[in-house]
Parts: structure tokens; sequence; C-alpha cells
């Protein structure tokens, strides 16, 4: 299985990217905050108490979050491998995807960040609000969002540090162009 992470700020082009990868590697594709979203629109007990979250730029309980991608991976166990986007966001969330990984005899092989400067992050995010209107995409809580990765999610590239699996790739140029750059990284990868 082939296995990646793909980090970085909000807004930094990880669902863009996520897409193109997939065609390449046929890995499944896990966003936590595509399934928050799902569980929103849903109108479950859950979604209720993640959108409440949500509209504030906080994190979204590691509890919540581990479930959803223990359920993903046991429903996936033929697939080629993982794509995981927008996870894990905590250290703790790193643990529990190594601990949960290692049930199948599996592992992350790289976790790939996309450096984006934060001028850039809002521009983008302030765009995809006006275009799609997703709620949390205004400047007040996309402030908040990036403090949060800041503060809560910069400690999980320490963690992929510490075992040699954290390659940063530079966010800053065409789709194709970055997609080229990971493609790259991810060829030096021991599979
Ligand atoms: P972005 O990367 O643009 O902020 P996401 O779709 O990844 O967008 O996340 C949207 C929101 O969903 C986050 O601000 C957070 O509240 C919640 N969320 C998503 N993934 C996680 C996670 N792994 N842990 C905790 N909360 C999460």
């Amino acid at each position: 299985m082939l296995n990646i992470v793909l980090f970085g700020p909000p807004g930094s082009g990880k669902g863009t990217q996520s897409e193109k990868i997939i065609e390449k590697y046929g890995l499944i594709h896990i966003s936590t905050g595509d399934l928050l979203r799902e569980q929103v629109a849903a109108q479950t007990e859950l979604g209720k108490q993640a959108k409440e979250i949500m509209d504030t730029g906080e994190l979204v309980s590691d509890k919540i979050v581990i479930g959803m991608i223990r359920v993903k991976l046991e429903e996936n166990q033929d697939s080629p491998g993982f794509i995981f986007d927008g996870f894990p966001r905590t250290i703790e969330q790193a643990r529990e995807l190594r601990k949960a990984l290692t049930d199948y005899d599996e592992r992350v092989g790289v976790m790939i960040s996309l450096e984006v400067p934060r001028e850039e992050l809002v521009k983008r995010l302030l765009k995809r609000g006006e275009e799609t209107g997703r709620s949390d995409d205004n400047l007040e809580i996309i402030n908040n969002r990036i403090d949060v990765y800041n503060r809560q999610t910069i400690p999980v590239t320490y963690y992929y540090d510490k075992m040699h699996k954290h390659a940063a790739v530079d966010g800053i140029g065409s789709v194709d162009k970055i997609y080229s750059r990971i493609v790259e990284v991810n060829g030096k990868v021991k599979k």
C-alpha cells in the first residue's frame, strides 16, 4: 500500500492536489473536512455538534475524527492505499493514525506539506467563499483557522520529521507545477 498524508494550511490546495494524486495512483481519498461536511448536510447528531465547532474555525474533537478514519480504513481494506487530506491535524491524531494503520500492518509512507504564505491563503479562501458560499470561508473564521493551524497542527510536522517522513513542497505556482513537485517527492519514497 501507498499511504500519503497531504498536509498544509487551509487554502494550500490539498483538495485540488488530492484529486490529481488519486487519478495517478488510484488511492482512496480521505478528507476529514469532507466527511464532516457530509455529516452536517445529513443533519446527523454528530453533524450538528461538528457544525458549531467548524463555524468558529476550531478543531472538532480527536475522538470524532479518529472514529471516522477507522470506519474508512475498515471499509476500504482492498485499496492500493490512502491519501489523507486535512488529517492528522494534532499530534494525538497522528499517533492514532499510526495505531490504526498498524492494525492492518500498514504505515504512512510520506507526509507532504504544501507551503503557502498567509496572505496568499487568505486571498484564495476569500475567493473560494465567494464562489462556493462555504460558511467558514469568511475573513474572521479564515484568520482563526490559520491561527489554529499554526498553533495545533504545525507540531504534526515535527512528529513526521522525527521519522524522516516529512517532505515540504512549495505550494505556489500553477496546479500542474505543484503537482509535478509532489510526484517528484513521492518517487523518492520507499513504498
Ligand atoms: P480547510 O483545510 O480549508 O480548513 P477542511 O475541510 O479540511 O478545510 O476543514 C474544515 C473544518 O473541519 C476545520 O476548520 C475543522 O473545524 C474541521 N476538521 C476537518 N478535519 C479535521 C481534523 N482532522 N480534526 C479536527 N477538526 C477537523
